[in-house]
């Protein structure tokens, strides 16, 4: 393989540079900059809204900022689409997520790479709290949580194109992301809508609840809670359930749950 491929270029890149501190946090100021001016709907740091050219804006600006453009053109040789961004609104407690799709037809092999980054959690945090903490780091809004996100979904990437695989509880994942961007873990703190129903509600999975339904006063208990929450009401019609007892299912946003 010729010396200066992508490859080579963003492997030397990943592999040997280092950053000051204050050289980071630098770039990480002049992405924060950039989006403002230059992204859709991303105007102030605690945005309202967002669409997925903003994610791709976002991804662009890290990836000059800190490879050179190097991911992306190395995206740009291995994968038989553009790189595909998506807002999701079913991700829950994810920030994000990277995939690699590859199909082996023998004729016409493929390669396609997504990032998914997940709105509930980002829009719920800034909404109830002034701070979160993203990948170790602290974000005063959701612009810098969300660049946190995007820098850890990018590295994921990275590790995809360049070794087939990507583990960020593994040790390599970690040095990249600190070297680059300072992060000190590969979780996230913002709220989760289980833990808005906790925080602000005082709703937890278990219990007893009530709502209205169809015009009825219902009274369940909660079984899960993701977007929104399920709830078991007891029902002799219903479904039967682990517990012998038979249920019918609710789905019901948050907000329309009152404990019982
Ligand atoms: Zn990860």
């Amino acid at each position: 393989m010729a010396t200066n491929s992508p490859r080579n270029n963003l492997l030397r890149i990943v592999q040997q540079r280092q950053y000051t501190q204050s050289q980071r946090a630098e770039s990480a100021k002049s992405v924060y900059r950039y989006m403002l001016t230059n992204s859709r709907f991303v105007r102030t740091g605690n945005f309202r809204d967002i669409c997925s050219s903003d994610l791709g804006l976002l991804f662009q600006i890290t990836d000059e900022c800190f490879f050179e453009g190097e991911v992306g053109r190395l995206c740009e040789q291995q994968a038989n689409r553009p790189l595909a961004f998506r807002l999701s609104t079913r991700m829950t407690s994810a920030g994000g997520m990277t995939t690699m799709q590859t199909s082996n037809h023998l004729r016409n092999p493929t390669t396609e790479f997504e990032i998914a980054i997940a709105t509930t959690p980002l829009f719920a945090t800034f909404s109830h709290e002034p701070t979160a903490v993203v990948s170790g780091v602290i974000c005063q809004d959701r612009l810098e949580a969300l660049q946190r996100i995007m820098e850890h979904e990018m590295v994921h990437l990275i590790e995809m194109m360049l070794w087939k695989d990507s583990n960020c509880s593994a040790k390599p994942f970690k040095n990249i992301v600190k070297r680059f961007f300072g992060h000190t873990a590969s979780n996230h703190q913002l709220l989760t809508p289980r833990d808005v129903a906790r925080k602000r509600l005082g709703i937890l999975p278990g219990d007893q609840v009530t709502f209205t339904a169809e015009g009825q006063n219902l009274k369940g208990h909660v079984n899960r809670i993701t977007k929104r929450a399920t709830i078991l009401v007891p029902t002799p019609q219903g479904t039967l359930y682990d517990d012998g007892r038979r249920y019918q299912k609710y789905y019901v946003p948050l907000n329309r749950l009152k404990r019982a």
